[in-house]
């Protein structure tokens, strides 16, 4: 018989901080962030900003953000509820529909615009989503750009009998996410049809996150209400996670990258250096504009 798993501690819960508007699409609680010093238990991610489901009435502006560049990570876009349009200088976008993700490599660097969609602006309705910035290793900080448009159908989804995992990315149990990552990552959206305990198991030494998108959830005797992220200590094997039915959560793992981070606005490098080499390169338009 295999020995027995080991629990993996929760480190932290993040509660939610004061809303605030990334342009005027996107009304975002920021649960965790570059410059927060929690980098040791959320790498390889760098930042989680969640916009919890706003009705929007319908419009004939565009809601969001304009062109502004990004280099040295990946910027991963979850569409919850509602449309979101993307169009960067690589050549990269498209439109995500409910139940979609939006994999944007930056790497060495590009200027894009985040938007809802033309035709979700023009019905309203009910918005939500999550933004997550992925970190790249120093190796891959300045490989050219990738665009990965997911809809809903390409997740395969495991059906518990009371739950369902949606793998976006890496594997759950035999069934493995289409999402293209540079290091090992797992990221799952977990719905649950009536109340039960489930159990996620992962490597030791990995980073692991469960954010509250709706419903009841007890882990390890703490009550998380909406919006709450829970972050776990890097030891240990699995997590157990007690929800009510309707609950939705999404789940974070990855292998750490422990190298130092130099960040500032919209760059993630290594070193001040490349830092300034960024604003540059930006600057003198080597990361493109859009038309
Ligand atoms: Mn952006």
């Amino acid at each position: 018989m295999a020995a027995p798993k080991t629990k993996k501690k929760l480190k932290m819960i993040n509660t939610p901080t004061e809303q605030h508007w990334v342009g005027d699409g996107f009304n975002v609680h920021s649960l965790i962030h570059p410059h927060q010093g929690t980098y040791e238990y959320t790498s390889p991610f760098l930042l989680l900003d969640y916009a919890p489901e706003k009705h929007f009435e319908p419009t004939t502006q565009k809601l969001g953000v304009g062109e502004h560049p990004h280099r040295g990570f990946e910027t991963v876009t979850f569409a919850i509820n509602g449309e979101v349009e993307h169009r960067d200088s690589s050549g990269g976008g498209g439109v995500i529909k409910t139940g979609g993700v939006q994999w944007m490599t930056a790497a060495r660097g590009l200027v894009h615009e985040e938007f809802h969609s033309r035709e979700f602006a023009k019905q309203g309705g009910l918005f939500e989503m999550v933004q997550l910035w992925v970190n790249l290793p120093a190796k891959h900080k300045m490989e050219s750009p990738r665009y990965q448009g997911l809809n809903v159908e390409d997740f395969p989804v495991k059906d518990l009998q009371g739950a369902k995992v949606k793998v976006i990315a890496g594997s759950y149990e035999k069934h493995r996410g289409p999402s293209k990552t540079f290091t090992p990552i797992n990221l799952y959206e977990v719905d649950f049809e009536k109340d039960q305990n489930l159990n996620f198991d992962f490597e030791s030494g990995t980073n692991t996150m469960v954010l509250v998108l709706k419903g009841d959830v007890t882990i390890e005797g703490n009550q998380l209400n909406k919006t709450s992220l829970a972050i776990y200590e890097r030891e240990g094997e699995t997590i157990e996670v007690s929800a009510k039915k309707g609950s939705k959560l999404l789940i974070l793992n990855g292998e750490p990258i422990d190298e130092p981070v130099a960040s500032h606005g919209p760059f993630v490098m290594n070193t001040q250096e490349e830092l300034v080499q960024a604003f540059q390169d930006f600057q003198s338009g080597k990361m493109g504009r859009l038309n």
